[in-house]
């Protein structure tokens, strides 16, 4: 039995495997490709690790009446709505299937506020976020398990919780929009 493989910190613990998914070989680590990064890989059927970085999408929706937002328990502020891409989803539907699940509301979308990496340690782990804007035109307020959905009218907007980096550079991004680059909406 060799040592069980060690990983980097940012990858999280469903990726850290010891075992090959398709043959359950012991898993090792060598440099494979002429790129000279160390891969994880199957000596028996040749399985090579090569995982993504997370997709997400993180939401700036409003109609005339302001902006949509979830208040998450435990969190000190606002949250915009935002989650995960499936896979083999199309992240414009991810933005407005997430507007949807988290506020009651269908949204359109109407721009892409462009992108950030968040390279982190925790579930998901290394993530891409698209930032969006939405326009709300249609259904009913309606909060989920990530908290109370509200629309916080034009200048009563809370506070963005300091642990939610996309809601705030999306937020962020959508002002300068609105602002023409002089940071007012
Ligand atoms: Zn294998």
């Amino acid at each position: 039995m060799r040592p069980a493989l060690s990983y980097p910190e940012n990858v999280v613990p469903s990726l850290r495997f010891q075992f090959c998914p398709m043959c359950t070989a012991q898993l090792v680590r060598e440099v494979i490709f002429d790129d000279n990064i160390p891969r994880v890989k199957c000596p028996q059927c040749g399985w090579i690790q090569l995982s993504s970085n997370a997709v997400a999408v993180v939401v700036v929706a409003h109609s005339p009446e302001g902006m949509a937002a979830i208040l998450p328990p435990g969190e000190a502020g606002a949250g915009l709505p935002a989650g995960l891409v499936e896979y083999g989803e199309d992240p414009a539907e991810a933005a407005v299937r997430e507007v949807l699940e988290e506020t009651g509301l269908e949204a359109r979308i109407v721009d892409c506020l462009g992108w950030i990496f968040v390279n982190r340690a925790s579930w998901p782990g290394p993530m891409i976020q698209i930032m969006y804007e939405a326009e709300i035109v249609g259904g009913q307020l309606k909060g989920s398990d990530e908290g109370a959905a509200r629309i916080f009218p034009w200048g009563e907007l809370p506070a963005i919780s300091p642990t939610r980096t996309g809601s705030q550079k999306a937020m962020q991004a959508y002002l300068e929009k609105a602002s023409g680059g002089t940071g007012k909406p």
